[in-house]
């Protein structure tokens, strides 16, 4: 895959580096009787005659440490583009910037994980499990809507009184971002609605 992906790019000059020793054996001359290894060899073979120069073939020790900061940002370069992709996702609106604060501390029980995840997803049991068993989406008869995160977390009528003690929020984004989670699980535990969040 690296020879391809130098094969078909514009620069000249490469360093690979691979953990396996039969490529690196079969790349030194060594008689390795494999299919794989044959092609390696006339895959490299074909660079040298395209003047791509990749270096010799050396063992050194190299500290992943060192690439861990390029690799991180990398990766997190990819992951921005996908999340820039989509704007409609749920969790843009809460969190435009992928990978970036947004989910803060996160409190150590496990459940109160989970619901504070679904919160931010804006998937929960009590919203979508309707797609699980081919039943009716929920619609909340008091306020004439559907049912949503957002619907019991920021406007639902039915839970304004409870939810008034814990906090008071214009929206979702604010309410994720500003309000102390500790005050959010406390409204789906008073309203009873943490168990199936
Ligand atoms: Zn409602």
């Amino acid at each position: 895959m690296a020879f391809d992906l130098i094969e078909s790019s514009d620069n000249h000059h490469f360093i690979v580096f691979t953990d396996s020793l039969s490529s690196l054996l079969a790349l030194k001359g060594h008689e390795l009787k494999h299919p794989s290894v044959t092609a390696l060899r006339e895959a490299y073979s074909n660079l040298v005659r395209l003047q791509k120069s990749v270096m010799d073939v050396t063992n050194i020790y190299l500290p992943h440490t060192d690439y861990r900061p390029k690799i991180n940002g990398f990766v997190k370069s990819k992951w921005e583009e996908l999340w820039d992709a989509f704007p409609e996702n749920k969790l843009y609106q809460v969190k435009p910037r992928a990978g970036t604060g947004g989910h803060r501390a996160a409190p150590s029980k496990r459940r109160d994980d989970i619901v504070l995840a679904r919160a931010y997803i804006g998937h929960t049991y009590l919203t979508h499990a309707y797609l699980l068993h081919g039943e009716e989406r929920p619609y909340c008869i008091p306020c004439d809507c559907a049912v949503t995160v957002i619907h019991i977390l920021v406007d639902c009528h039915e839970y304004s009184h409870i939810r008034q003690k814990y906090y008071a929020v214009p929206d979702l984004k604010t309410l994720l971002e500003r309000t102390d989670f500790s005050l959010i699980l406390g409204f789906l535990k008073e309203s009873r609605l943490y168990r199936n969040f």
